[in-house]
Formats: structure tokens, sequence, C-alpha cells
């Protein structure tokens, strides 16, 4: 066994009610807190900064995807105007995107209140967007001082919602189980990820208000951000990325569709990925149980339906061989087309029996 392990600086409070201990940890990194949300969540991000007494300088509410740099600049010219020392995201991937660019650009340390499962708040990955175009790095000073996360906040996340973005958590674990930079602590942090998604994602469906299983999924999704963070991604997200650019596909609902085919793919060559995933899914064969489990889920499995013109299979496995990449099996163009057709389909994934 040889492996490269190199944790990173994580402070994580996890529990129902945990929102109580946000000045706490404030008053550790600062004493003038610039709150930040997106326009929707702005109510609960008000009364977040009254909890906050004289720690909370401020509120900054127009947070939106992507990071565009218009918005970055808004507000640090806010941040630099009431002399914020910190700043406290309540909210997603989009809202902690911000709270990245602010601790990147001006150096302003961040306490992080996920309110989705996107787990950008565990990955030291920034994005930014300027003139259309969007810039991502890895940097370990965008990781938060400290992350708070609350289950009773996720309650309501919609459930279509949790659903897309809890098995497109899954999807990071599935790909660090078998990623080139991959290593033992990320398996076990996959596995039980992929574990705990997959028991607590029907429940939510069904039962949005179920605080157990908001509480594991909010958990699950942790680990996935923690694995996303600290390993490569691989086939999957490579094609997904090639898709939504190409083809202006919806980000997680193409994860969902693609993610059972790209499994079945790499299966033959990963066979120690496989044993995991199986404990953690059931069932024989990972690619269709994970099939299974979206479809129970009420995902849409078909490419086609998501917008994907039959005459792009061509052209996406055309763009999956050009630029080369760590992947378990080797990919070729006629591997790429036989997994796009299936997935373009809708069709249960079929078991590929040779390893190259
Ligand atoms: P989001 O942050 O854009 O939120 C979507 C909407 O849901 C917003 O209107 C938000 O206010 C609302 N919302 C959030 N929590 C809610 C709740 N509990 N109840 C009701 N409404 C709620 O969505 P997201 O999926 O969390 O984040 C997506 C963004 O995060 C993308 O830009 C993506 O690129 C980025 N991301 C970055 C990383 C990284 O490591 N840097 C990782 C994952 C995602």
């Amino acid at each position: 066994m040889q492996f490269l392990y190199e944790p990173l600086p994580y402070r994580i409070i996890f529990g129902a009610g945990s929102i109580d201990q946000v000045p706490a940890e404030v008053e550790r990194v600062g004493k003038r807190a610039l709150v930040l949300s997106t326009a929707e969540q702005g109510a609960d991000a008000r009364r977040l900064r009254e909890s906050l007494g004289e720690l909370g300088v401020g509120l900054f509410d127009q947070a939106v995807m992507h990071v565009p740099a218009p918005t970055v600049d808004a507000a640090i010219s806010l941040a630099r105007q009431l002399d914020a020392d910190c700043t406290v995201a309540l909210g997603g991937g989009s809202t902690t995107g911000l709270a990245k660019a602010l601790s990147l650009k001006i150096g302003l340390p961040s306490v992080v209140i996920p309110t989705t499962y996107a787990g950008s708040e565990v990955t030291p990955i920034w994005g930014m967007t300027e003139n259309g175009v969007k810039t991502t790095g890895r940097d370990r000073r965008v990781l938060p001082a400290t992350v708070i996360y609350d289950p009773n906040l996720t309650l309501s996340l919609p459930p279509a919602l949790s659903v897309a973005s809890g098995l497109n958590a899954i999807a990071h674990c599935m790909e660090g189980l078998y990623a080139v930079d991959g290593n033992p602590i990320v398996s076990v942090m996959a596995e039980e990820g992929i574990r705990t998604l997959a028991r607590s994602l029907p429940v939510i469906r069904e039962h949005p208000q179920d605080r157990a299983a908001r509480g594991e999924a909010l958990y699950g999704c942790w680990l996935a951000g923690m694995v996303l963070g600290a390993a490569s991604v691989a086939l999957h997200h490579k094609l997904c990325h090639t898709l939504g650019g190409t083809f202006d596909m919806p980000h997680a609902e193409t994860h969902t569709a693609v993610l059972p085919h790209a499994i079945a793919y790499n299966a033959p060559a990963a066979p120690e990925a496989m044993a995991r995933a199986k404990r953690a899914l059931g069932g024989e064969d990972p690619a269709a149980a994970l099939y299974d489990l979206a479809k129970s889920l009420g995902a849409e499995m078909s490419l086609a339906k998501l917008g994907m013109p039959e005459d792009g299979i061509g052209r996406a496995a055309e763009l999956a061989v050009r630029n080369p990449y760590p992947n378990p099996r080797p990919i070729t163009k006629e591997g790429i087309v036989r997994l796009l057709t299936r997935a373009h389909a809708g069709l249960r994934p079929v078991p590929v029996m040779e390893a190259a």
C-alpha cells in the first residue's frame, strides 16, 4: 500500500441546534462580521445578524450562482465600508463561494453555515466568473475557519433539490473510491458517504421533515465534500462537465443520469472500489444499484429528456478522449459512445466484462 495523506485544517461543528454556536465561533476569528446570503435567504440571514448583536456589523444578501466578479466587488466594498474583519455565510454553494472569494481577495476569515448538500464548505476549491468566463482554483486560504452544520436548517430544502444534490454528492464519493490520488481515509469517508446518503435520501423524499434522515444526509454530504476536496475526479465528472458545457444541460440531473453508466464503465478496472461500493449500496452490481436508487427517487435517467441531442453522442465522445486524464479504465471513443448511447436512452447500465 502506498499513499500520500495531507489533511486540511478543519473545524467542524455538527448537530441540530448548533446554529446557536455562531457567536462563539465568530469571536474566535473576529469582532465585526459581515453576514452573507442570497436574496431568497435574506430574512433568515437578517435574523442571524440580529442574533449576533454587536458582532454582526452588516448583511450582504446578494450572493448568486457562480460568484460573479461584480458581486464580489460589491461585497468587498461593503465589507470595507463597515470595517468588517470576518464573514458569516448562511446558505448553499453560491453563498459559500462568495465567502471564499472574500477570503481569497481581502483575507477575511469565514464561518460558514451550509444549508444545502453542495459540500463546497469543506473544499479548498474557489470559483469566480468574469465576463461569462468562470475561473477556478485550489487554495487553502479559502477554507472556512469553522463550518457549522445544523440539519434543522436543511428542513426547508425542497425534496427534489435535496435528492438531486444528494445524488450529486454520491457521485463525488464514487469517484473518490478510485481516484488516482485517493488514500485509505478518503475511501473510508467515501464509502460511509454513499451508505448514509443511499439510506437517507429515500426517507427525505417521502418525509422531508424527518430530522434523523436530514441529519444523516447532511453528514453524508459533509463526507462527500471532504472527498471532493481531497481527491481528483475522473471519467464521470469530466463527462458531465463536457455534457453540461456542450449542450447546456442541468448540472445535478446530468450527474444522476450519467453516474451508473460511468461506474459500469470503470467497474472492471476498479475492483477494490466496487467492493466498497457494494458494501455501501447493497446488491451485487453498484452501477445497477445506483440506477435503481436514482429511479426510485424519481430522477430522470435519460440524457435525451435532459436536453442532449442524439447526434451529440459522437461529438461528446470525441471531446471526452481529446484531453487525457487519469481514469481506472482507459477511455476509448467506442466505449464512451456505448456508455452515452445507453444513458441517452435512459436504459439500465450493462456490466462491462473487460478491464481495458
Ligand atoms: P445555491 O447555493 O445556489 O442555492 C440554490 C437556491 O436554494 C438559492 O436560492 C438558495 O438561497 C436556496 N437555498 C439554500 N438553502 C436552502 C434551504 N435550506 N431551504 C430553502 N432554500 C435554500 O445552490 P448549491 O447547489 O448549494 O450551490 C451551487 C453552487 O455551488 C454552484 O455554483 C457550484 O459551482 C458551487 N459548488 C462549489 C463547490 C466547491 O468546492 N467550490 C462544490 C459544490 C458546489
